[in-house]
């Protein structure tokens, strides 16, 4: 399971929460009740880099497998 990382915009606290895909976001600062924002990063994120990744062969490919 990921930790996701929220920052609060009102008060400016951080907090991590540790919680599944499907579990809500959290929306409100445990603090101040104020909104907060999901910050992007961390353990979680999938990094794509240009080498070795190519789609396209696969897609127009599609030859029937019948023979
Ligand atoms: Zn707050």
């Amino acid at each position: 399971m990921p930790t996701y990382e929220y920052k609060c915009d009102v008060c400016g606290y951080t907090f991590e929460k540790f919680q599944s895909m499907k579990d809500k976001a959290v929306k409100k600062c445990p603090k101040c009740d104020g909104k907060v924002q999901r910050l992007i990063g961390g353990g979680a994120a999938v990094i794509f880099k240009g080498s070795g990744f190519y789609a396209t062969d696969y897609a127009t490919s599609n030859s029937p497998a019948c023979g």
